[in-house]
């Protein structure tokens, strides 16, 4: 043996520190392994739900909340996976509804603050909404009007949402825009009063979508220099949703500054209703390729569907997220995503692989948990896929099969 070979020692000896930092990647590319292996044994379609991801989620909301002082609700429109609603509910302060069936889902499954705003309330509505409700925010003064009896004798607290008249998302969302021109989210400051009712004890602004802090802040200044003169009566100020706090880049550190801002200098309680932040991430869409079919390009036929199971796809629009898929023209083996239904445009995107696609071969789309399940549907008579929870245990359990009979329940 020569002496330079003597010295070369095998790399995973070097240093301990290194060699468990090693084994600790090893352990975790094990575990992501096999963790991809239990996706692609599910029968498909399936949304699978990532417990150990969703609550790294509910942890930093935590934080936040334990930090900032702020109360954080889950925004039901955007993720109503009730099976996990008493684990997030160890972490959050309550639920938020858009109407009297996220409501009912609330009050039932997590039983703690239960908040509601809709552009508009029914009276037969009202009546059950201020027996499961703490909150209501009306959208005009004229439903205030119309429903601050009923409220009072309840005991709900009442707010008005305002439009602060402060677009932030530069015609990026544009049907996600509420400060948009002509939209009817919100009371402008010229359609208020010089003197607020008495009865109103919080205001509410929901102008984000996908945003991070230095737009709440830039939202935060319009809306003090507008209505601050209001606040002196007020018990609690709600800045709606749309913060991405969970996203790697987002900067909670100014989130929780701002919060504690507002509470020291207005006293009031301050509430936040992500939707997005809270199940981010934290799902997958699991697919089966059915077929491959030629024209121009390689179109591959999926048993999942944007028009049916990922709707936003079309209607953000997006391209989602495809574990080992890459931009269109990045590797060598190209294909447009497609699906079962009779829609031409019902078109995921245009990906490629490092290797070929089969039929047989199951697909996986990341960020899946959000605004998947709470608006898919049964067009074209396309089933519905399973709902599954993967544990912290890398183990799957089948939470929801749905059937025929779920297509056929929603029509006569
Ligand atoms: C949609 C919505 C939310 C949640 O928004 P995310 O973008 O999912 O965080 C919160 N409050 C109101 C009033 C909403 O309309």
């Amino acid at each position: 043996m020569t002496d330079a070979k003597k010295t070369v020692m095998p790399a995973y000896v070097v240093d301990k520190a290194e060699g468990a930092s090693r084994l600790a990647d090893l352990q975790k590319n094990l575990r992501a392994e096999r963790e991809e292996a239990a996706l692609k044994a599910l029968p498909t379609p399936c949304y699978v739900v990532d417990e150990a991801k969703l609550l790294n989620n509910l942890r930093l909301l935590q934080h936040v909340q334990c930090e900032s002082g702020a109360h954080i609700l889950l925004a039901q429109k955007c993720f109503s996976m009730f099976r996990l609603y008493p684990l997030m509910g160890e972490y959050l302060a309550g639920t938020t509804a858009s109407g009297i069936y996220e409501a009912r889902l609330g009050h039932e499954e997590m039983g703690k603050e239960n908040h509601v705003f809709a552009p508009a309330f029914k009276e037969q509505d009202m009546q059950e909404l201020v027996q499961i409700c703490d909150h209501i925010i009306f959208n005009s003064f004229a439903q205030f009007e119309k429903h601050k009896a009923v409220c009072a004798q309840a005991g709900v607290s009442v707010g008005i949402r305002v439009n602060p008249e402060c677009s932030t998302q530069e015609g990026e969302h544009a049907i996600y825009d509420p400060c948009a021109y002509g939209s009817r989210l919100g009371v402008t400051l010229a359609n208020f009063p010089q003197v607020l009712p008495p009865e109103i004890e919080g205001l509410h602004f929901h102008t984000l979508c996908e945003q991070n802090a230095d737009d709440l802040l830039t939202t935060w200044k319009a809306f003090e220099a507008k209505f601050s003169k209001y606040f002196a009566q007020l018990k609690w100020l709600n800045l709606g949703g749309g913060h991405h706090i969970t996203r790697s880049d987002y900067d909670v550190e100014a989130l929780i500054d701002l919060v504690k801002y507002i509470r020291a200098t207005y006293h009031v309680e301050v509430y936040l209703e992500p939707g997005e932040a809270v199940a981010l991430n934290a799902g997958y869409l699991v697919s089966e390729v059915l077929d491959i079919v030629h024209n121009g390009l390689d179109i591959l036929i999926l048993d999942a569907s944007a028009a049916c199971h990922m709707p936003d796809v079309l209607e953000m629009p997006y391209r989602p997220t495809l574990r080992d898929g890459y931009e269109a023209d990045e590797k060598q083996y190209k294909y447009r995503l497609s699906s079962m239904t009779c829609l031409a445009g019902d078109v995921i995107g245009d990906y490629s692989f490092d290797k070929e696609i089969k039929v047989g071969d199951k697909l996986i789309f990341e960020d899946m948990a959000i605004y998947s399940m709470v608006k898919n549907n049964t067009f074209n008579g396309i089933p519905l896929p399973d709902i599954v929870l993967l544990h912290k245990d890398g183990t799957t359990e089948l939470v929801r099969r749905f059937g025929y009979e779920d297509f056929k329940g929603r029509l006569s």
